[in-house]
């Protein structure tokens, strides 16, 4: 089992299950082409998925483009269902900075013949996590800035308020799909600029006060 790793703190957290916002940034969701959705876009990623700062994500052989997604991560700390505003803001313990990677040629394809996504985003590497801070060490004010680089050039770069349902929102909305647990993490998707990566590249993402990850493509 996958555990989260905490800053400061000697706490751990096995991970659940990984939920994923899609098209969360209007510019985002702009750039795909597709049109802004009215609700919050869901899809799961595996536990297995998970690799850490400084690991390697393994581009599959079944794939010409690799993307990347940098986002927000919450880390949930208790069970919901339901869940009213506050209770979603209380279940909120916890924030890291994740990259979402995507087969985007696959996801295209599924998305054409109205599949699933699956196969496109839970391919083994490709959740990253930064280690996680604990909302006690760091009250999120949305006003950070997300940065993600590619071989030191900057590809995203957007304040987190520019997200279209915010955190807690979003914590509720899911609340009202599935149970929520301890452990279970939601990646709250991605601003505009992601871009296709090849094996060599290195990445990395920050969000300041949060964290920040390293990786390299093999
Ligand atoms: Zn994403």
């Amino acid at each position: 089992m996958k555990k989260i790793r905490i800053r400061n703190s000697s706490e751990e957290y096995t991970i659940e299950k990984i939920v994923c916002i899609g098209k969360n940034y209007a510019e985002h969701a702009k750039e795909l082409g597709g049109e802004v959705p009215k609700k919050p876009l869901i899809f799961l990623k595996p536990s297995s998925a998970v690799i850490y700062s400084r690991g390697k994500v393994i581009k599959p052989s079944f794939t010409k483009n690799l993307h990347h997604e940098a986002e927000l991560v919450l880390l949930i700390g208790k069970t919901i269902k339901n869940a009213d505003l506050k209770e979603s803001k209380d279940a909120i313990i916890g924030y890291g900075v994740g990259l979402d990677m995507t087969l985007r040629d696959v996801q295209n394809e599924l998305k054409q013949k109205g599949n699933p996504w699956t196969i496109s985003k839970c391919f083994d590497t490709s959740a990253v996590l930064s280690d996680f801070i604990l909302k006690k060490d760091y009250e999120l004010n949305l006003e950070e800035e997300i940065i993600l680089t590619v071989n030191g050039n900057v590809k995203q770069r957007a304040e987190l308020n520019t997200m279209m349902v915010k955190p807690v929102e979003l914590v509720k909305y899911i609340s009202s799909l599935m149970t929520l647990e301890e452990g279970d993490l939601i990646f709250t998707g991605t601003p505009a600029g992601v871009s296709k990566v090849e094996p060599g590249d290195k990445l990395t993402a920050r969000i300041s006060g949060v964290g920040e990850l390293e990786c390299e493509i093999a």
